[in-house]
């Protein structure tokens, strides 16, 4: 303790005449305004950041599908990369490995672990899930959202979130919990949201 109150001590303090200033970082005032605190706290990210023609199309698209917000939410982050996969993990050091601790075979990025992952190919099959086009854009899980923006209907765009959803809460009960699930009646129970 005595050695953390002398590092404590031993910062220098800036001399000066400068007074401190409260100052809200997500506005151009610095005052902090409920909209940007909205999207800080539900959307995790900053209003004023720049974001291409493309994202901002996706961006809008997602929040008009017809759903309970918290599967727009977690669609865009799924979108973003901002959901804690093996990837994402191993990229920001908090992991040895990126690779899927389920199927062992491919690193876990968010596509792999709602989209590719065997474990979860059964929940794509079900009648009550749009299955993911042929020829749809399978790069990553924003390009497979802009393509079916772009081609499918909106049912069939909520079907295939709900999915994605279902295909991510399907992921962390097996993962981090001791709990089994039928993946097949838990995408049909999830796509009755
Ligand atoms: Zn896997």
């Amino acid at each position: 303790m005595r050695s953390v109150v002398k590092a404590i001590h031993s910062i220098r303090l800036l001399i000066g005449e400068a007074q401190d200033s409260q100052y809200w970082w997500l506005t151009t005032t610095g005052v902090y305004s409920v909209k940007s605190g909205y999207w800080l706290g539900l959307l995790g990210h900053n209003p004023n950041d720049n974001f291409d023609e493309a994202t901002c199309k996706l961006w809008t698209n997602i929040w008009k599908i017809p759903a309970p917000p918290k599967l727009g939410n977690f669609v865009w982050r799924a979108s973003k990369g901002s959901l804690a996969t093996r990837q994402v993990l191993y990229d920001c050091y908090c992991v040895p490995s990126p690779i899927c601790d389920r199927c062992h075979a491919e690193p876990e990025t968010i596509f792999h672990a709602v989209c590719e992952c065997p474990n979860v190919a059964a929940m794509w099959n079900t009648s009550s899930s749009t299955p993911i086009p042929r020829d749809a854009t399978r790069s990553s899980l924003f390009s497979l959202l802009q393509w079916m923006m772009g081609y499918a209907s909106n049912e069939e765009v909520l079907s295939l979130c709900t999915t994605l959803w279902a295909a991510w809460f399907f992921r962390n009960k097996d993962v981090f919990s001791d709990e089994q699930y039928d993946p097949i009646q838990l995408a049909a129970n999830l796509q009755r949201i």
